[in-house]
């Protein structure tokens, strides 16, 4: 099987793959309409987890999977998500669910910004958010933010 989802926080869109035996195109888009900045990060997460699982589990009965395997979970630098925090509430929380006992797969996307002065793109070192090109410190996220459920995989 082969389908596509995803999960956006902070405007960030994605889509899912997966892979067994057929192709899905990406269509579906889900967007994750959480509180962010969070001052209860722990609660975050759970509430993050929980639309993985809600996003997994549909496309996972949609497309007649026994079983979901593995998750692959894309989380931008910037993000304040840690990845222990999604996988402790994950195996609390996918009990008993097709999804239960799944692997879940974090690829850390890098932080890149844009200078509001020069307009010249620059990757953010220890949090310093200063133009190398021109000094300037006003800047615009280009990536880094992301948080979506790239890809699934089933037993069907
Ligand atoms: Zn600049």
């Amino acid at each position: 099987m082969y389908f596509g989802f995803g999960i956006a926080q902070t405007g960030a869109m994605g889509g899912v793959i997966l892979r067994t035996n057929h192709t899905y195109p990406l269509l579906e888009f889900v967007l994750f309409l959480g509180c962010f900045p969070c001052e209860q990060p722990i609660m975050h997460e759970l509430s993050v987890t929980q639309s993985i699982l809600n996003i997994a589990l549909q496309h996972a009965e949609k497309a007649n999977a026994k079983r979901v395997t593995d998750l692959h979970v894309v989380l931008g630098e910037l993000s304040t998500m840690v990845d222990d925090s999604i996988q402790f509430y994950w195996d609390m929380i996918a009990k008993d669910t097709i999804a239960e006992g799944a692997t879940l797969h974090f690829r850390r996307v890098p932080a890149e910004l844009q200078c509001a002065s020069c307009f010249k793109k620059y990757r953010p070192t220890d949090g310093e958010w200063i133009c190398p090109h021109c000094g300037g410190v006003g800047a615009k996220i280009i990536a880094g933010e992301e948080l979506f459920v790239e890809a699934i995989d089933i037993e069907d």
